[in-house]
């Protein structure tokens, strides 16, 4: 699988926020990483809540921040896992709004020891909807 430094970067980044995740119920964490246009890395994991409907995904989280700093476009993503799932449909959703280009935006599939699968974003979500 071809992996250059930059995505490298991004899925270490990504292990590292998994070690971060708030999971106490349901004991599965997840790491993410976001990295954007301009070339920045901004990081997530799930956090999760008593009142279980208000945790909010790794992606999602990641996302956040990137476009809380000002980032408006994405292009490569890394998801963290203990088994390597993939990024739920509302994660697929929301990355997406930041995607211009989703046929050319990876999707990085992890687990802490190994790489499992790349995507693209338009694999993941082939009709999204748009604006
Ligand atoms: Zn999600």
């Amino acid at each position: 699988m071809q992996l250059s430094p930059e995505d490298r970067a991004l899925i270490e980044a990504a292990r590292r926020a998994q070690q971060q995740a708030y999971a106490p119920y349901s004991g599965y964490a997840v790491g993410a990483a976001v990295r954007t246009a301009d070339g920045r890395l901004f990081t997530g994991c799930n956090i999760e809540n008593a009142s279980y409907g208000l945790s909010v995904c790794a992606e999602r989280v990641a996302l956040f921040r990137a476009v809380s700093e000002g980032a408006r476009a994405i292009e490569a993503v890394a998801v963290v896992t203990r088994d390597g799932a993939t990024p739920c449909g509302a994660c697929r959703q929301v990355l997406m709004e930041f995607a211009p280009e989703p046929e050319a935006c990876s999707v990085w599939i992890a687990t802490p020891d190994h790489i499992v699968a790349r995507y693209t974003l338009r694999q993941l979500l082939p009709d999204a909807f748009g604006r």
